[in-house]
């Protein structure tokens, strides 16, 4: 398989990353690979079919002009700070330009220990691998900016969880793997001279048009800021946003514990080690700011005047909610068809969401159906209900419908029929994986007879409440 690789990443300070190859498994098998980021990334699509390509996606073979290599990182996780991470279960392969011009790294998740993974066994097995595949195209289908996944495959192999469980390898696709956390590690060692090649590397990459670390800081604020306000408005919950999880490129990466809300209630939690709701929905434009307090911080040795640099990297930091609220009308304006929201327009949108919270309506299908019975069939305080829906009636604009009907989803992934096509993977039957990965990368497509089910809200029984790393 011939992958146009033109790596950046590898050139970088030797400190930043670790050479490491892959770890061969046994007998990979294609579960799934993406024929449309294939060819964005130069890779002939016909090449997805061979024999070879479940040995590259495997880590098996290395193609020619892959550097791979395994970065490190350090983060706060769920507050607490761990001077030492690293790609623990992933390898890097390299970098290629797409037919796009955007640079992007190719990364093998799944493929073995490199020396960041302490205990654990560099290994993933294949729900998460195929919860990550579903969820992130699925974003990416909703217009939210993601990492990607390029193709899925099965090991031959078995990993160890609380079970015995079928090894996968999933390979990502993202703008670039670095994290706030990578800032932290160099930041936290006073290693200036890999502080500074980051930085020059981000600003070149990511953030062209940035003079230094200071523009950096507003425009990273300005996309994270952005991209928490699209989750909001699909009901997504990240999960686990630590300061490791929170790529620099503005992207969603890490989709261990996350989720999309079913039946709305704004402090859902999902992921079963998130004991106390850090990461709760309505806590992450907070948790998103404290992020950005983090990334500031990692940024000051840079600045050479310390105590005008604290003052002016607070002053962005606490940017970062006037951003968001503006990103969030924005978006909420939408769902709601307003043409140009304003200021004023916030408790109508509000107002919604608190009689959804106190009915537990669904999220995704109150939304897509606004204006139908369907959607007033969700609330119990149906007069609540229609009062509101006379007050939205005099302020949705004329063209309401065209507008709703680009910002609310038929489709979201939902977790219990996630959790359902993991367990027909387990035994082999991959034919459920393919069907819902076609209805969720087409969410905003009118339902058909074959889609309808996955817009269906689950029943209490069905409902899955419990998300788990499983990594
Ligand atoms: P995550 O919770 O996915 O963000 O991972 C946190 C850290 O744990 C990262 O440094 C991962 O590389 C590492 N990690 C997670 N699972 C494994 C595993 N199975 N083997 C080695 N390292 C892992
Ligand atoms: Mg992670």
């Amino acid at each position: 398989m011939r992958i146009p690789f033109d790596n950046s990443y590898a050139k970088l300070p030797s400190q930043m990353f670790t050479p490491q190859l892959p770890t061969p498994v046994k007998a990979p098998q294609i579960i799934a690979t993406n024929t449309e980021l294939a060819t964005l990334l130069g890779i002939d699509p016909a090449e997805l079919a061979s024999a070879d390509a479940a040995q590259v996606f495997a880590g098996n073979h290395i193609p020619d002009g892959a550097a791979p290599l395994a970065q490190v990182y350090a983060g706060h996780q769920f507050g607490n700070w761990n001077p030492q991470l690293g790609d623990g279960r992933a390898v890097l392969l390299g970098e290629v330009v797409g037919s796009d011009g955007i640079r992007r790294d190719i990364q093998l998740k799944g493929a073995g220990p490199t020396p960041y993974s302490r205990s654990g066994d560099g290994r993933a097995w294949l729900g998460p691998v195929m919860r990550e595949y579903l969820v992130s195209e699925a974003m990416h289908a909703l217009g939210v900016p993601t990492t990607r996944a390029l193709a899925a495959v099965t090991t031959g192999e078995r990993v160890l969880r609380e079970e015995i469980l079928p090894g996968a390898v999933i390979t990502r696709v993202a703008r670039s793997h670095i994290r706030v956390g990578t800032f932290q590690f160099f930041a936290s060692r006073g290693d200036m001279a890999a502080l500074a090649a980051l930085t020059d590397h981000v600003i070149a990459r990511h953030y062209p048009d940035a003079t230094g670390p200071a523009e950096l800081l507003d425009q990273v604020i300005a996309r994270y800021a952005a991209l928490i306000a699209k989750w909001m408005g699909l009901g997504f919950i990240h999960g686990v946003m630590n300061t490791d999880n929170v790529a620099i490129a503005g992207e969603t990466i890490d989709y261990g514990p996350c989720a999309f809300i079913d039946d709305f209630h704004p402090d859902s939690v999902f992921s079963a080690i998130d004991q106390y709701g850090r990461y709760a929905y309505s806590n992450q434009p907070g948790i998103g700011a404290w992020n950005m307090a983090q990334f500031a911080t990692a940024l000051i040795p840079l600045m050479p005047d310390r105590d005008a640099a604290i003052e002016a990297f607070t002053a962005a930091v606490h940017r970062f909610p006037v951003i968001y609220d503006a990103e969030w009308l924005k978006v909420f304006g939408a769902k709601l068809g307003i043409a140009e929201p304003v200021d004023d327009d916030r408790a109508l949108i509000t107002d919604l969401l608190d009689l959804m919270a106190k009915d537990g309506a669904d999220f995704s299908n109150t939304f897509a159906h606004l204006g139908t019975d369907t959607a007033r069939d969700q609330f119990l305080d149906r007069a609540g209900f229609d009062a509101w829906a006379m007050r939205w009636n005099l302020r949705k604009a004329a063209n309401a419908a065209e507008i709703m009907g680009k910002a609310n989803p038929q489709i979201i992934p939902r977790n219990h029929q996630i959790e359902a096509v993991i367990a027909a993977g387990r035994t082999g039957d991959m034919a459920p994986f393919h069907t819902l990965l076609a209805a969720v990368t087409a969410p905003y497509a009118p339902l058909t007879e074959a889609t309808a089910p996955f817009a269906r809200a689950p029943s209490k029984g069905e409902a899955v409440t419990r998300t788990f790393c499983g990594t």
